[in-house]
């Protein structure tokens, strides 16, 4: 048996593919973490090359994932926030994981998170 590095789920030795170069020669995370990142690793390998092909014809991308590429801004990158549904840089939101994030950064953006935290911050207050 053995604990999974992603899902902390322990499991039987046979749900983790080998890998010779651990310890346990096998490994850290199992096969069903494996085959999530795998697939989280092909869409991102699908939406990259269906950008580029919409870039090279100049077309302004934008995917179900919420972003784009604003040419009016020298083609940066714009992210939707999903709460206040605006179009933002990418840079006001905060970078993620792919595993927890499917476009590599938060959902929302920066502001709409402090003013969330700023009312659960009031709401614990009363
Ligand atoms: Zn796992
Ligand atoms: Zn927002």
């Amino acid at each position: 048996m053995k604990v999974c590095s992603k899902c902390k789920i322990e499991k039987e030795d046979s749900e983790f593919r080998k890998n010779k170069y651990t310890k346990s020669k096998l490994q850290s995370y199992c096969k069903e973490c494996d085959n999530r990142q795998r697939r989280i690793n092909r869409s991102e390998q699908t939406y990259r090359r269906k950008k580029a092909l919409l870039d090279a014809r100049g077309v302004t991308f934008s995917d179900p994932l919420g972003s784009r590429r604003n040419p009016d801004k020298g083609n940066q990158l714009e992210l939707q926030c999903s709460t206040c549904k605006r179009w933002l840089e990418v840079s006001t939101f905060v970078r993620r994981d792919l595993s927890y994030s499917s476009r590599g950064h938060d959902y929302t953006c920066a502001r709409c998170k402090t003013e969330k935290l700023n009312k659960l911050k009031e709401s614990q207050r009363i």
